[in-house]
């Protein structure tokens, strides 16, 4: 079975090897045990549940809460020449019927449904379907306790009590212990296996800066963005009203951004996420109703623009940058105005002390003096042992003292109190404090009462949290946010490990030095460019086929071509992402392009060497400009000093004859046209630079003007 499971993946999937666990869970699935996957974002759940559905001999249905998300998985496994499908409400009565014919005669492999269908289906012809396999994906949608609860999800278990022969998989990026817990209980799973992959994504890098002034994090996001020419990014607002703000600083700043919140209709927050995904918006200003939906491996930043509620969201949502592995930045801004905001809506709610102790969690992040990957990780109980290296406190770490035995202290304290106290509590122990709290319940004839009188009452709180962003112990949020050691805070505790943490320092106004990023001067190097020319290739031919660009290729399979340059089916086909039936779509355009690059590119080519055999390919100056990261005004410049230079450009293809005129009216007014800005302010600023050095070169060359020097 194994090996068929590998032969599908390369050949359907064009992937050469498994990775981590998606061999296990798969082996696991064919022997048809219920299973958990925990795995982070980008990390390949899909795999694991679609090549078992194309080995067992009957249907596999998947659930997944969004239509969008439906569409874009079955578009990928048509795209792989796959039978799978989705049955939802947005679509007709006829082609509702297809589907379910289809499935009734056993033609498809995967079909796709909401939940809510799933229920609306119950007693239907649903039930006569051959069904071996059930995959819900965004399993943690059934637990109350976390940030995406959907009550439909609670309704599958009464599917797993119908279906009782077949094995269920249930999957999901989020992965702290209540919601484990619930998976498996509120699906009504049996004895399911969990696989837990690990949830650290070293591609991306870790920034987060505190109380900058409004006008200076402008200054520092458009300088973010302009040394990131043409990459995919998303702003997280915290109101619609930001969202707007923000797409509107950035559009005055020429920037193709687009906002996009709950507030906008159905249509319109759909063409904005398709055109997104395409690659024909670069940025979005969202609120964080964005982006569940996105599965776009290209996303190569992203900002908070806000502190996020709590770290199960910030991770998803910081996790939506980089799903090729390729590196990307994520960088959080917050202030104390924000936590405030954040902190009264939380008190609003039902489960107020939960909220206000995971927004905790996450400004105490925020605020971290240790590496942050090391505090996410400890969130979803995973133990990293070395700093990364890859965040802001780990390239600007702060002094450090040993804190193995401070930590002791505290853990004992907590171990003796059968771990049924908080943060107060503790500190009142550990510092002896004579309250009649500590007497009535005996806590001061406790080894530890008293053991750290020595440290003040903010010491205590520092150090504290650094163990639990560390992962020491763990908040129970089912439990009245009592302390609970972790596996790695035992270590520490019966002193098999040691820890070293932040030294104390009273709390000083944050530092808000600003960092400025390096601008991108080089030029591109040659698999940059071929990079380039192959996403234009990969856009041409999702328009043609209405889908989102990623479902032809992924980056990390595009800039692997670029960089093995392919020219044979064979190394077509050897590339990661390639499988047969991309092979037979794509593999000639892509060869082909990939040896007319090679045969065009030249070793020591000018500036303007470079645009010229762009224009020669009969690319527009939008997609030269978008290609050699210049700005549409130096492509016009360049045109303008080839055709001066006698190169045969029909530059007439970039104006009309109204610009002409116009200009032609306006020249004897000045003197010299060596100084643009007065001719383009003369002309209402009506015509853009570029055109009008364009124009003065034609008219120039054509002795029209022959007067002016
Ligand atoms: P998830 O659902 O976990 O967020 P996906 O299933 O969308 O992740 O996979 C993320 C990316 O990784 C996709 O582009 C997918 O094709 C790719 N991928 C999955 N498995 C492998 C593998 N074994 N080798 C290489 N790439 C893989
Ligand atoms: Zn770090």
């Amino acid at each position: 079975m194994l090996t068929k499971a590998k032969e599908i993946l390369k050949s359907i999937f064009g992937y050469d090897s498994f990775r981590d666990q998606q061999e296990k869970i798969i082996e696991n699935i064919l022997a048809k045990k219920d299973t958990i996957v925990l795995m982070p974002t980008g990390g390949g759940k899909s795999v694991c549940f679609q090549i078992p559905a194309l080995i067992l001999e009957n249907l596999t249905i998947v659930i997944s809460p969004l239509i969008s998300l439906m569409k874009d998985q079955v578009d990928a496994l048509k795209s792989n020449g796959v039978a799978a499908a989705f049955y939802n409400s947005s679509m007709s009565e006829i082609e509702k019927k297809v589907i379910q014919e289809k499935a009734e005669k056993n033609e498809l492999k995967l079909l796709y449904l909401s939940p809510e269908t799933l229920l609306q289906l119950s007693n239907s012809w649903f039930y006569s379907l051959k069904i071996s396999l059930v995959a819900i994906d965004e399993a943690h949608c059934v637990s109350m306790w976390g940030h995406d609860f959907r009550p439909e999800y609670t309704q599958i278990k009464i599917l797993r009590n119908q279906l009782i022969d077949i094995p269920f998989v249930a999957l999901t990026a989020t992965a702290d212990r209540i919601t484990r817990k619930d998976i498996a209980t509120h699906l009504g799973l049996v004895d399911p296996i969990t696989f837990l992959s690990s949830f650290n994504r070293p591609n991306l890098e870790l920034n987060v800066k505190g109380n900058i002034p409004k006008q200076k994090k402008i200054d520092q996001i458009l300088d973010f963005i302009e040394s990131r020419s043409n990459q995919s990014g998303i702003i997280y607002c915290l109101s619609r009203k930001e969202t707007e703000e923000w797409s509107q600083i950035l559009k005055n700043n020429k920037i193709n951004a687009h906002h996009y919140h709950a507030g906008l209709t159905s249509e319109e927050r759909d063409k904005i996420q398709t055109d997104f995904i395409n690659d024909d918006i670069g940025i979005i200003c969202a609120t964080i109703a964005f982006g569940m939906g996105i599965d776009k491996s290209n996303v190569r930043w992203v900002i908070h623009n806000n502190l996020p509620k709590n770290i199960e969201g910030y991770y998803q949502e910081i996790g939506r940058a980089g799903r090729d592995s390729l590196k990307s930045d994520t960088l959080l801004y917050y202030n104390y105005r924000d936590v405030k905001l954040l902190a009264d809506f939380a008190r609003e709610s039902e489960h107020s002390q939960v909220l206000l102790e995971k927004l905790n969690r996450m400004l105490e992040y925020a605020e971290a003096t240790t590496c942050r990957r090391k505090i996410l990780l400890a969130y979803f109980s995973e133990e990293l042992h070395e700093n990364c290296g890859h965040c802001d406190v780990c390239k600007n770490p702060p002094q450090t003292i040993d804190g193995t035995i401070l930590a002791q202290k505290a853990l004992s304290a907590i171990a003796r109190t059968n771990e049924s106290i908080g943060n107060n509590t503790l500190i009142e122990i550990l510092r002896g404090a004579k309250t009649a709290d500590m007497y009535s319940k005996k806590y001061n004839e406790l080894k530890t009462f008293g053991i750290g009188a020595d440290l003040s009452v903010n010491e205590w709180l520092f150090f504290i949290t650094q163990f639990k962003n560390i992962g020491l112990m763990e908040v129970a949020y089912d439990d009245s946010m009592h302390f609970k050691i972790t596996p790695f805070g035992k270590k520490v505790l019966f002193n098999q490990l040691k820890i070293s943490i932040a030294n104390y320092k009273p709390k000083e106004k944050i530092n808000n030095k600003k960092v400025k990023q390096p601008k991108f001067v080089e030029s591109l190097s040659e698999n940059e460019l071929l990079f380039d020319r192959l996403k234009l290739l990969r856009r041409k031919i999702a328009v043609e086929e209405n889908v989102p660009a990623y479902i032809v290729f992924s980056d990390a399979t595009l800039q692997e071509m670029a960089n093995e340059k392919p020219l044979t089916n064979n190394d077509f086909l050897a590339i990661q992402g390639v499988g047969m039936q991309k092979l037979n779509s794509y593999g000639e355009e892509f060869i082909t392009l990939i040896k007319q690059f090679i045969a065009n590119s030249t070793p020591k080519k000018t500036t303007y060497d470079e645009t010229l055999e762009l224009i020669q390919q009969g690319l527009s100056i939008d997609e030269i400009a978008l290609i050699r990261k210049l700005s549409s005004t130096t492509i016009f410049s360049h045109i303008a000093k080839l055709y001066a230079d006698g190169y045969p450009i029909k530059v007439q293809h970039y104006f009309d004859d109204e610009q002409v005129e116009k200009i032609k009216k306006v020249l004897p007014n000045f003197e010299s046209t060596l100084q643009l800005k007065p001719i383009y302010e003369a002309l209402n600023e009506e015509i853009e630079y570029g055109i009008i050095r364009l124009i003065l070169t034609f008219l120039e060359k054509n002795h029209v003007n022959n007067q002016l020097s």
